[in-house]
């Protein structure tokens, strides 16, 4: 019920400039700034000893062309992960007895573009955490829906950015029809399954190209799907400067980052990367051929970077993070719960 209401509440700050204006004047306000002060000293000494999300890319090669999206600018090397270093990363989750709170089969690609992907997928489940894939779907083929709801990841995210075949393809470059197809043929199955999970999520991001069917997107989606999210478009770091409405800092107050604290991403080549946010892997940690998740938590430059994010001191952050618009989203990230994560 709490993630009901959180979700619904998102949804209405993201969907709809009333929301928007909401969101600006009560993140103004002094005393809310005071509250997230607060929030975030005592979240921070409970994020360090909890749980952790980890973003596994296992492939950084997309099917899809999104406008939102800096793939088509990505100069890094196009690639499914090594078989070796994604063992490695299981046999270090092992090894370490990690805590983990979601696995994540995401990056800058498109989860399904790898052959290995329902083995992996399979593997990870076998690690005993919840895991999530997102995926664009358009290569959800009736075989892997089947396998998915066998295996049964808690979640599965489809982005899916426009109300109508025009509005898809436009900022997607993708096929609307076969998509269709395919998530409606995962949804009949999981029914006539009679299990709940995965858990089926529809995200979009709202540019000028989908706000006009964007009434019409939730009133499709919400008869079918567990839930539906919307978000504004991301920065990435300045690596995302032309699409119509880019409208990144919500409020005028940057606060710290909380995803500095509580996430690991490891890139297709196995390098354990600042923030899933840094598309070119420039800011790398270390790699987990080489480095355990340990040395990477406890390391000077992230806590370096912790420290410098939390006295508001931007300009010690690494590039990808001096420009990123999420530290202007006014501290929400801090209030809510993992399980939204
Ligand atoms: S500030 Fe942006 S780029 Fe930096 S860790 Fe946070 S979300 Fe990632």
């Amino acid at each position: 019920m709490r993630d009901f209401l959180i979700r619904q509440a998102k949804l209405f700050f993201s969907s709809s400039s009333f929301g928007g204006f909401i969101f600006k004047k009560i993140t103004g306000l002094p005393v809310y700034r005071e509250l997230v002060s607060k929030r975030i000293f005592r979240q921070i000494v409970s994020d360090k000893q909890g749980l952790f999300n980890l973003i596994i890319e296992n492939a950084n090669l997309c099917n899809a062309s999104c406008l939102m999206c800096p793939y088509r600018i990505m100069k890094r090397a196009k690639k499914i992960m090594d078989s070796e270093i994604f063992e490695k990363i299981i046999e270090r989750v092992k090894q370490e007895k990690l805590a983990i709170n979601k696995i994540f089969l995401s990056g800058m690609g498109e989860p399904l573009t790898d052959p290995q992907f329902v083995g992996r997928v399979e593997k990870l489940k076998k690690l005993g955490f919840p895991l999530r894939v997102y995926t664009n779907a358009s290569l959800l083929t009736k075989k892997i829906s089947e396998k998915l709801i066998l295996l049964g990841p808690e979640e599965v995210n489809i982005s899916f950015n426009g109300a109508d075949a025009k509005e898809y393809h436009r900022i997607m470059g993708l096929n609307f029809d076969r998509t269709m197809k395919n998530i409606d043929y995962l949804i009949k199955i999981r029914k006539k399954s009679g299990r709940r999970l995965p858990w089926l999520q529809v995200s979009l991001i709202v540019l000028d190209e989908n706000s006009r069917g964007l009434r019409k997107y939730l009133a499709d989606w919400r008869k079918k799907v567990d839930s539906v999210t919307v978000s504004i478009p991301h920065q990435w770091g300045g690596g995302i400067k032309e699409i119509s409405n880019l409208k990144g800092q919500r409020s005028n107050i940057v606060y710290p980052c909380r995803a500095l604290w509580h996430t690991f991403m490891i890139d297709s080549s196995g390098n354990f990367v600042i923030c899933c946010r840094d598309y070119e892997s420039k800011f790398i940690l270390g790699n987990v051929r080489t480095h355990s998740f340990e040395q990477i938590r406890k390391s000077k430059i992230l806590k370096s970077f912790q420290d410098a994010s939390l006295k508001y001191r931007q300009d010690c952050l690494p590039e990808i993070c001096k420009q990123c618009n999420f530290p202007y989203q006014g501290g929400v990230d801090w209030f809510l719960p993992r399980s939204l994560d």
